[in-house]
């Protein structure tokens, strides 16, 4: 290996908690992000205000030695809580009991407590202000250019780690390198607005504090995820355009008109909905899957780079933190500083992952608009419950994705959707979930795993 740093760029949650890992190695990290410090400047994370972290993202927070600050500032969500228009309220668990949550986390805090992790080595520095515009794979190097000044320096490495999120510098500069690269998007016609709950005027939660908040409604849907200080951050999934949608609500009048029709038990907690409407932007949705990720020893992209997905699953950051428990696994297996053969390793292990992560959100995106309210759906809910409660070696689709880390995204989707299809079949059936033979369903899912 030769005496560079190794180079990341983007200093977001996927790069910052690989330069952990490197640095837990002794290597010198040299990070370029293209924003401000948000640590100093007042600036919003972008994207959404909190996250749902789960049992993939916190097994590499685990290794690196920080999960407990991360989850200290977490509010625990063990289901979701679905809201019909009448105001009825129902509770589903996300898997058999209260020891299996997701949390909702900050994702500002989150990143920002990264960033602090990573400059505690010594060998790591972070330059903000700094985005890069042009990768050279032949010379190892990356060309940034300050913000401010709009001075342009070319740095030198010993590899380049892309973790510059969605719309990557280095993922574009290999698709420039590859004739035969590929790089797809595929964009939902749908597209989501951030809108806040404040707490109570007693400072309480306004809605009940450990749960995922959903307010399914066919085409759209409503959901609110809990902050440590007692607010909820909800986000409209919501159609771009037509008869319904975010172009046809555009006065304040049919805006108040739609939130009494369809969220009315939400719109007394939304105090400023008429503003943040108006003022908050719709934020594309969209499903990136590309090929290669990596050029010889010279570059690897990690997270959205890789495989931005839609957020319907809450697995996008999760799965970028399963990217960097991956590929440290890699460079471990093969030595530190044989890039090649670990990049190489890890895109075979990953990208069949990233690609079925991103089939996931979007199934789960028409799951949880059109199917939790459905009475068959929730029959299954109900079986599946009984199912993981009664034998240890069952998992529902749900849980293998976000409880079981050790199984892979690919098998997860493969298995979750045979046994999805077989207990959907089942209970369209007329019998009661009460009166069915539990045992015989469980061997019959048995001979699906196992078959
Ligand atoms: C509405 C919404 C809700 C979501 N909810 C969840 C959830 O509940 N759970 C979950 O697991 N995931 C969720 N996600 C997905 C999650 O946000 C992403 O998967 C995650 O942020 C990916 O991390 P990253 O580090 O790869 O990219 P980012 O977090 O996007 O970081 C990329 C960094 O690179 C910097 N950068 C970009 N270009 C350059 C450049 N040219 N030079 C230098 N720096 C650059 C950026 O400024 C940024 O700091 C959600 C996403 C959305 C949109």
């Amino acid at each position: 290996m030769n005496d560079h740093p190794v180079i990341i760029v983007g200093a977001g949650l996927a790069g910052s908690l690989m330069a952990i890992y490197l640095a837990q190695k002794g290597l010198a990290v040299e990070i370029f992000e293209s924003r401000p410090d948000m640590r100093k400047a007042d600036i919003s994370a972008g994207r959404s205000i909190n996250l749902a972290l789960s049992d993939r993202g916190i097994l590499p927070l685990k290794e690196v030695g920080i999960v407990h600050k991360v989850l200290s500032e977490g509010v625990k969500m063990p289901g979701r809580m679905l809201h019909s228009t009448d105001g009825q309220l129902q509770f589903a668990p996300y898997g058999k009991d209260d020891s299996q949550y997701i949390n909702s986390i900050s994702r500002g805090g989150l990143n920002q407590l990264l960033m602090t992790e990573a400059e505690s080595y010594e060998k790591v520095r972070i330059h903000f202000n700094k985005k890069c515009v042009k990768v050279d794979f032949d010379a190892i190097s990356v060309e940034v250019e300050d913000y401010k000044t709009k001075e342009r320096v070319i740095f030198k490495g010993c590899t380049i780690i892309g973790g510059d999120g969605a719309n990557s510098s280095v993922r574009n500069a290999l698709e420039a390198t590859y004739s035969d690269h590929k790089s797809t998007v595929d964009w939902l016609d749908h597209g989501y607005k951030e809108l806040s709950m404040p707490p109570s005027k007693v400072g309480a939660f306004a809605l009940e504090k450990n749960a995922l908040h959903i307010w399914p409604r066919g085409n759209y849907m409503l959901i609110a995820l809990p902050n440590a200080d007692a607010s909820f951050t909800c986000t409209l999934f919501f159609p771009n355009k037509g008869p319904i949608s975010f172009e046809s609500l555009d006065n304040p009048e049919k805006v108040q008109a739609f939130f009494e029709e369809q969220f009315a038990d939400a719109l007394p907690h939304l105090e400023n909905l008429q503003q943040e409407f108006a003022e908050n932007p719709v934020g594309k949705l969209g499903t990136l899957k590309c090929y290669p990720w990596i050029k010889n020893d010279a570059a690897v992209l990690i997270g959205d780079s890789a495989h931005a997905i839609v957020p319907f699953y809450g697995q996008g950051m999760n799965a970028s933190f399963e990217d960097c428990r991956i590929l440290n696994q890699c460079i471990e297996k093969h030595g530190v500083g044989n890039w090649a053969e670990a990049y190489q390793t890890y895109q075979r292990l990953r990208k069949e992952n990233g690609d079925a992560i991103g089939d996931l959100a979007i199934e789960n995106y028409y799951e949880m608009r059109d199917h939790v309210a459905d009475p068959i759906f929730r029959k299954k809910r109900v079986l599946e419950h009984h199912l993981e409660n009664t034998y240890d070696d069952y998992h529902s689709k749900y849980s293998l994705v976000t409880f079981q880390p050790q199984i892979p995204y690919s098998v997860a989707r493969s298995l979750g959707n045979k046994q999805d299809a077989f207990l959907m079949d089942l209970c369209r059936g007329s019998e009661d979930t009460a009166s069915m033979n539990v045992e015989n369903i469980y061997h019959q899912l048995k001979a699906l795993k196992d078959g």
